[in-house]
């Protein structure tokens, strides 16, 4: 087996028509992962997913030879899991529950999303416990899809952007074989973070091991970044275009502890996804 065969590179994908076409947009591009929205990701209602639905997209994905643990499913950006608003918690909550159980059904593991924010109503800690217990209750009600936890940009009043939220948001889940972290690149080296040279990658990784831990690590989203480090703006760009450069990405897709995980492109330009993954794996030694 190559090296190459190790990693799984793919995009962000339109689900648009129906779940099923994410995996044809997938194998378009020549992903060997993909993400996608199993519902709306601007609405809070949706419909049920019929059996059919279900079946072309098991049938989609069967012809396609990829895993489910290479799909990366992310939710609604609606969602707050530490909303400090009760009633709003509550909805978020139950919505969470539904896009939990909509991977259920397609036989899915693993759901990302974005932790949540305080809205400047109340402290970081007391939202980082909301989120917990968020969790705690959707994993409590589901079974088998495990909630992966994406590390943010921290624009606004999003939590997430430093390896210690995320490890104290896993240490109050109850079921630790449930939760997972994916790391964003691009919100990475925005909160500040930086993964340009040999150096700087290799001191990143070792502090998200000794804080959170890579065994955790269940995706990433690889993507540019538009703003500088530490600047805290969430905007992507394409690899190589932006302020990371691509020495970072070469450096990743060398690292065995990436292997077997989905790695997702969600860079601005859709027209040149299959060339960005062909030119990942090019990185490969
Ligand atoms: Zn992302
Ligand atoms: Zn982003």
């Amino acid at each position: 087996m190559s090296k190459k065969d190790l990693k799984f590179v793919g995009a962000h994908c339109s689900a648009s028509g129906g779940v099923f076409n994410a995996v044809k947009n997938a194998q378009d591009i020549g992903a060997k992962a993909f993400a996608l929205f199993t519902k709306n990701q601007r609405r809070w209602d949706a419909k049920e997913l019929d059996a059919k639905t279900i079946d072309k997209f098991l049938k989609a994905l069967d012809d396609s030879g990829i895993l489910s643990k290479h799909i990366l499913p992310h939710d609604s950006y609606l969602i707050n899991l530490g909303h400090p608003d009760e009633q709003k918690l509550i909805k978020s909550r139950m919505a969470f529950i539904d896009e939990l159980e909509r991977c259920e059904q397609l036989g899915l593991d693993r759901l990302n999303f974005h932790p949540g924010s305080h809205l400047k109503e109340i402290g970081e800690d007391e939202c980082l416990s909301k989120i917990s217990e968020s969790i705690n209750i959707a994993l409590d009600k589901t079974k088998g899809v495990k909630a992966v936890i994406e590390n943010t940009a921290g624009q606004g009043s999003n939590l997430g952007y430093k390896f210690e939220h995320l490890a104290q948001i896993i240490d109050k889940v109850e079921d630790k074989s449930r939760v997972g972290i994916c790391i964003d690149t691009c919100h990475l080296f925005v909160s500040g973070y930086d993964i340009r040279t040999r150096q700087a990658y290799d001191k990143t990784c070792q502090e998200f091991e000794n804080i959170v831990g890579f065994n955790y690590l269940m995706g990433m989203h690889l993507n540019d970044s538009k703003p500088p480090l530490g600047s805290k703006k969430d905007r992507h760009h394409s690899l190589g275009e932006g302020e990371i450069g691509l020495d970072a990405f070469r450096f990743l897709m060398n690292d065995d502890r990436v292997n077997d995980i989905p790695l997702i492109l969600e860079t601005i330009d859709e027209k040149i996804w299959k060339d960005e993954i062909e030119l990942l794996y090019s990185f490969v030694d």
